[in-house]
C-alpha cells in the first residue's frame, strides 16, 4: 500500500516512501540538454553553496507561478506533462462515438463532467442532499457506524481509514488494515500546538469550516456552532493520533488481531455495523486485520459511546463537505481554496478548472489516462535506456555492499540478497487495471468523483484472502515522481518521471547519472535506509542484521539526524532530522551510488571532453542540483517541515553534497568530507551506503 503525500486531504497510509517532488511533474520539450549552465550563478562558490552555484539564476529569475505554492524542475515537467494529457482529455471528450465502455469513453465522459461548468454551479449543494438526508436519519449508534462505512466507501475521509494492505510480517497476506484519520488539518500539531503560527492556523480554519456549514443551508449561528463541535472532534482525534516521527517505525504500526479482539479493544463502536457498511457482508469476509495505531482505535471506541449523535451527524457533515467542495460550484471551490490553498499553502491563485479537473482524471482512473498517455509520450526505446540505466546502478550499489567497512559478513551476505530480489518497474504497467466494472454516466462530477472512489474502494476490498499481484503500481504512469515499496521489495519509475531534463536519451551520461541516476540510487537506498532496512527480500518485517550492525547503522543514523536538524529553513524553523532521516540516507546513498554507476559507465569509454567548460564528475553534480531547484512560499515549507519525510529541496543538495568526498574532489573544495553546503556536513559517519 502506498504513502500517497497528497497537498490538500488527509492522505491514506501506507509504507511506500515516496520520493515526492511536491506534486509536481516535467518536460520543456525545447529546454536545454543535460545541465544547462544558464542556470547557474558562479559568483558563488561551489563549495561555500553549491546549490545557488547550480541553480542561483534560475532561481533568483523564476517566481512561484501565482497557481501554485512552489516552483521548480519538477513543476516545468509535470507542466509539459500536463499539455500532452489535456489533449488527450479533449479528444476523449470530444469522441462521441467513443464506446462508453471503453476506457477512452469512461475517461472521455469524466473529463466532460468535470468541465462542465454550466451544470455544475446550477446544481449548487444538490448533489449532497442525499447524503445530508442520511446523515440526518442516523438514529442510533449501529446506524452511525454503517453511515461511516457507507461513507468510506465513496472516499469520503472521516474518523478513521481502512483499506487492505499486505501484512507486514507476511507480506503475501492481503490483510483488512486500520489507520488513523478523520483531521480536516495537516497533522496533530495543527490542533494541540501553542505555537504562535499554529493557533492561528487553527482559527482560521474554524472560521472556514463555519463558512463551509453556512453554504451548505446553516444559519450563521448554528454553523459556527457546528464548526466548534468539528474542531472539538477533530482535537480528540489528533491527541490520540502518533506523530510523524512515531509513523516511521514499522514494528510501532503492526499489531494483527482478530475481529472479536478489535471488539474487545474499543468496544464502544459499532464495527460490525461498519464492516457491513464498507461492504464485508458475509460472515468470515473479514478476516485478521491490522491495527496500526491501537490507542487511536479505542478512542474511537471511547467516542462511539460518549460524544452524542448529533455531534456525530455534524461532524460527517463536514466530511462529506469537505471532501466534496472541490467538485461542487464555485462557492465551495472558492472557499475551500482560500484556505487549503491560500491560507495554509500560500498559493495566490486557484488553478484553471482544466488542470484541476485532469488532476482528478488522473487521480481517479489514472491508469485509464495512463494508457492513452503513454501511447504518446514514451517509446519503447526509452523504456530500453532506463531499464539499463537502472540495472547499472543495481550493480553499482552492489559493488559498494560488497565493499563497505562497517558491516559484519552476515550481514553483507543478506543485504546482497535483499538488493538481488529487488523488482524493477519502469514506463508502465505490464497489465492496465481493469475498469470494467466502473460505470461513467452522465451523472454530475461530483457523482462520477464517487463512483471512481468506489470502484477502487472495491477493488481494494476484494483482495482480502485474496493471492497477492505483483504487477500493480501504486501511482499513475504521467506522474512525476517514483518509489520504493518495502513490502513487495520493488522500486518503480512511471513515464512520467522517465523525461527531459530528468531522463534525456540525447544528454551526456554525467548529466543523466546526476538527475535521474539520482533518483533511481535514492529509491534503491531506501530498500537499505533506517525503516526500509527492517525488511527483508521477501518484503516482511523481518530482522537481519546482526545486534552490532544495528548499532552501528544507528550510530551513523544519529549524525545524519543531528546534520541536517542544523539546518534552518524559514525563520526560526529547523529540519526535523528524526522525520527526515529515511528521506535524507536515501538522498545521501542515492547520489553515492549513482557517482559510482558514472565512473562504471565512463571506464568503458575515453574520457570525455569538457562539455561547458565542466568535466564529467562536474557536470554529475550540477545536473543532481539543478533536478532540485525549486522555489516554495514560507507558508508551503511550514506544512512541509511539520508533515513531511522529506528535506526541503535546497537542502537535497547541500546534505548530500557535503558529505561526498567525490563531491569535494570533483570542485577542489580542499574538505575531506565534502563541502558544497559549507562546514555543515555529517562527516564520514553520514556515508552509510
Ligand atoms: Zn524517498
Amino acid at each position: 500500500m502506498m504513502k500517497r503525500l497528497l497537498l490538500s486531504t488527509a492522505g491514506s497510509p501506507g509504507l511506500a516512501v515516496v520520493l515526492l517532488l511536491a506534486g509536481t511533474r516535467l518536460a520543456a520539450l525545447d529546454a536545454p540538454r543535460g545541465v544547462d549552465p544558464s542556470k547557474m550563478d558562479t559568483r558563488v562558490s561551489p563549495c561555500e553553496d553549491f546549490y545557488l552555484y547550480a541553480s542561483g539564476t534560475w532561481l533568483a529569475n523564476n517566481p512561484i507561478p501565482a497557481d501554485r505554492a512552489s516552483w521548480g524542475a519538477g513543476s516545468e515537467m509535470q507542466e509539459a506533462n500536463f499539455a500532452v494529457l489535456k489533449q488527450i482529455l479533449e479528444d476523449a471528450a470530444a469522441d462521441r462515438a467513443a464506446a462508453p465502455d471503453s476506457v477512452k469513453g469512461k475517461v472521455g465522459a469524466f473529463y466532460r463532467s468535470g468541465m462542465d461548468e454550466t451544470r455544475i454551479e446550477k446544481d449548487g449543494r444538490k448533489p449532497l442532499e442525499a447524503d445530508f438526508a442520511r446523515i440526518a436519519a442516523i438514529r442510533d449508534r449501529d446506524s452511525l457506524a454503517r453511515e461511516i462505512g457507507r461513507l468510506h466507501r465513496m472516499g469520503t475521509g472521516t474518523a478513521f481509514v481502512f483499506f487492505v494492505g499486505q501484512d507486514a510480517k507476511s507480506s503475501t497476506e492481503q490483510i483488512a488494515e486500520l489507520y488513523q484519520g478523520g483531521l480536516g488539518l495537516p497533522d496533530r500539531d495543527y490542533y494541540l500546538s501553542d505555537d504562535a503560527a499554529m493557533r492561528d492556523v487553527r482559527r482560521k480554519y474554524e472560521a472556514h469550516v463555519a463558512k463551509m456549514f453556512a453554504l451548505a443551508g446553516d444559519s450563521r449561528e448554528a454553523a459556527a456552532a457546528n464548526a466548534r463541535r468539528v474542531l472539538a472532534l477533530e482535537t480528540r482525534l489528533a491527541k490520540k493520533s502518533m506523530t510523524p516521527v512515531e509513523q516511521r517505525d514499522p514494528n510501532a504500526l503492526y499489531h494483527r488481531m482478530s475481529s472479536e479482539q478489535l471488539a474487545q479493544l474499543a468496544p464502544g463502536f459499532s464495527w460490525k455495523a461498519y464492516f457491513a457498511g464498507v461492504g464485508l457482508t458475509e460472515p468470515g469476509a473479514l478476516g485478521a486485520l491490522n491495527v496500526n495505531q491501537p490507542d487511536f482505535v479505542r478512542e474511537i471506541g471511547a467516542m462511539g459511546r460518549d460524544v452524542p449523535l448529533a455531534e456525530w451527524k455534524t461532524y460527517l457533515r463536514w466530511g462529506v463537505l469537505h471532501s466534496a467542495a472541490p467538485f461542487l460550484s464555485s462557492s465551495f471551490v472558492g472557499e475551500n481554496f482560500a484556505f487549503f490553498g491560500k491560507e495554509l499553502y500560500g498559493q495566490k491563485q486557484l488553478r484553471v478548472r482544466w488542470k484541476r479537473v485532469l488532476s482528478a482524471v488522473d487521480s481517479e482512473i489514472g491508469e485509464g489516462l495512463g494508457q492513452l498517455y503513454v501511447e504518446r509520450a514514451f517509446s519503447p526505446e526509452a523504456k530500453a535506456k532506463a531499464v539499463a540505466m537502472v540495472m547499472n546502478l543495481k550493480a553499482a550499489l552492489g559493488d559498494r555492499i560488497r565493499t563497505l567497512d562497517w558491516i559484519g559478513e552476515e550481514t553483507r551476505r543478506q543485504a546482497l540478497r535483499k538488493l538481488d530480489a529487488i523488482a524493477v518497474k519502469v514506463g508502465y504497467p505490464d497489465k492496465w487495471r481493469d475498469y470494467s466494472r466502473l460505470v461513467v454516466d452522465g451523472g454530475s462530477y461530483v457523482a462520477n468523483v464517487r463512483k471512481a472512489e468506489e470502484f477502487e474502494f472495491q477493488r481494494n476490498l476484494d483482495k482480502i484472502g485474496k493471492p497477492l499481484d505483483r504487477t500493480e503500481w501504486g501511482i499513475t504512469t504521467p506522474t512525476v515522481d517514483a518509489y520504493y515499496n518495502p513490502t513487495l521489495n520493488e522500486i518503480v519509475f512511471p513515464a512520467g518521471i522517465l523525461q527531459p531534463p530528468f531522463f534525456d536519451p540525447k544528454a551526456d551520461d554525467a548529466s543523466n547519472y546526476g538527475s535521474i541516476g539520482g533518483v533511481i540510487g535514492h529509491e534503491l537506498t531506501h530498500g537499505f535506509d533506517d525503516e526500509g532496512r527492517q525488511f527483508d527480500a521477501e518484503g516482511n518485517l523481518k530482522n537481519w542484521w546482526t545486534e552490532e550492525d544495528v548499532r552501528n547503522y544507528q550510530d551513523r543514523g544519529k549524525a545524519i539526524a543531528k546534520q541536517y536538524s542544523g539546518y534552518v529553513v524559514v525563520d526560526d524553523l529547523h529540519i526535523n532530522g528524526d522525520l527526515t532521516l529515511g528521506e535524507n540516507i536515501a538522498d545521501i546513498g542515492g547520489l553515492k551510488i549513482a557517482y559510482l554507476a558514472l565512473q562504471k559507465a565512463l571506464a568503458a569509454h575515453p574520457a570525455p571532453e569538457k562539455i561547458d567548460g565542466f568535466t564529467a564528475d562536474q557536470r554529475f553534480f550540477i545536473a543532481y542540483a539543478q533536478g532540485w531547484r525549486r522555489n516554495a512560499t514560507p507558508e508551503s515549507l511550514r506544512v512541509m517541515i511539520a508533515t513531511d519525510p522529506h528535506s526541503p529541496a535546497p537542502f537535497r543538495v547541500r546534505g548530500p553534497t557535503s558529505d561526498t568526498p567525490e563531491f569535494s574532489r570533483a570542485f577542489a573544495c580542499g574538505k575531506a568530507d565534502g563541502g558544497g553546503g559549507g562546514d555543515t556536513g555529517g562527516g564520514a559517519a553520514a556515508q552509510i551506503w
